[in-house]
């Protein structure tokens, strides 16, 4: 008969190692199943809000968790994602398209994946001058002229990072005016190579082999923008498509009540995949310690 593990914690990111690092001193029969590690929170430049460290980058933080984890020495199944889940007499089975596991519990805490713009050129050229994320890819745009597209936090993140590697950077944004926080606004209108487009929506991507123009057009008025790059950070979406055994709201978030549970009994989840307000790496790694210490509740009582 297959193994059936006490549980199972499906991502890598500040919550699934967190939940792991709690299930690891529980001394639980575990296993943590990620498509990697670090979630998002690699993706970050400066995180200036995560306690005890007043600095620190997301790829740096992303290699503390990993660091915390692997001392514990419980199984990792990296490059694994969740495609299914089903229960069944009390077990729950999980599919991965490579092996199906099966458990008392499980976590899910998979975060979120960026959004897509949906215009013509975006899908031909990802990876060939399209990104989505600054702090994996910037360095590839040194010297060159870049897009990032959007308004809030992530494109003004995006944005910051790219105005210390790029020699010229256009903030594509289509709304009238930028969101996100005040203190990141003060530092890109500080910068001498940024051009900020507000109320403006690409129309498309331009290139053959790789990328070298976006259209973008503001009302009537259109304009071409001659560039090498352009990352997309207009939000994210839940990766909850796998979960369609457990409720989700609107925004296809997992909904929990305060102890992570979802509405099937031994299903758990954490993180920015939950309908939890806000969504930082401090409340992410916090819930997911709620996640574990909820499951093992649950373990001793069943
Ligand atoms: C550019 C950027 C900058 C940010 N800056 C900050 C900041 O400065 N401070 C701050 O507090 N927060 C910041 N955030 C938000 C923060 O990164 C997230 O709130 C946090 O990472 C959420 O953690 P999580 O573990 O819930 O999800 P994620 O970090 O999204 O991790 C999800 C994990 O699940 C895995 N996964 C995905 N799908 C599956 C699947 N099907 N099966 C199994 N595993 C799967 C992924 O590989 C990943 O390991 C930033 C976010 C972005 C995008």
């Amino acid at each position: 008969m297959a193994k059936v593990y006490e549980l199972i914690i499906a991502g890598g990111g500040p919550a699934g190692i967190t939940a792991a690092v709690y299930a690891a001193r529980k001394k639980l029969d575990f296993v943590l199943v990620t498509r990697d590690i670090g979630g998002q929170a690699a993706w970050s430049g400066d995180i200036e809000n995560y306690t005890g460290y007043q600095f620190v980058t997301g790829p740096e933080l992303a290699v503390k968790f990993e660091e915390h984890a692997r001392k514990y020495q419980f199984p990792i199944k990296e490059n694994e994602g969740l495609i299914s889940i089903e229960k069944e007499n009390e077990i729950i089975s999980i599919n991965t398209g490579k092996a199906r596991y099966s458990t008392k519990a499980l976590i899910i805490a998979s975060g979120k994946r960026s959004r897509e713009l949906n215009v013509p050129g975006e899908r031909e050229l990802k990876n060939k001058g399209v990104a989505y994320c600054a702090t994996c890819d910037g360095p590839l745009f040194a010297g060159k002229e870049v897009a990032v597209i959007g308004g809030g936090n992530s494109a003004l993140d995006a944005a910051l990072q790219m105005v210390k590697i790029a020699k010229k950077v256009y903030l594509v944004n289509n709304t009238p005016e930028l969101g996100g926080d005040k203190v990141m606004r003060q530092k890109l209108e500080e910068a001498a190579n940024v051009t900020i487009f507000n109320g403006s929506r690409v129309e498309r991507i331009n290139g053959e082999k790789f990328v070298t123009g976006i259209g973008i057009s503001s009302g009537s008025v259109k304009k071409e923008l001659e560039l090498q790059g352009v990352f997309v950070e207009i939000g994210l979406l839940p990766n909850s498509e796998f979960a369609g055994i457990v409720k989700r709201n609107a925004n296809d978030e997992i909904m929990v009540n305060n102890a992570c549970e979802t509405d099937i009994p031994g299903i758990f989840a954490a993180g920015d995949v939950t309908d939890v307000p806000e969504k930082q790496i401090i409340i992410a790694a916090g819930e997911g310690a709620k996640a574990t210490l909820a499951a093992f509740k649950f373990l001793m009582r069943n």
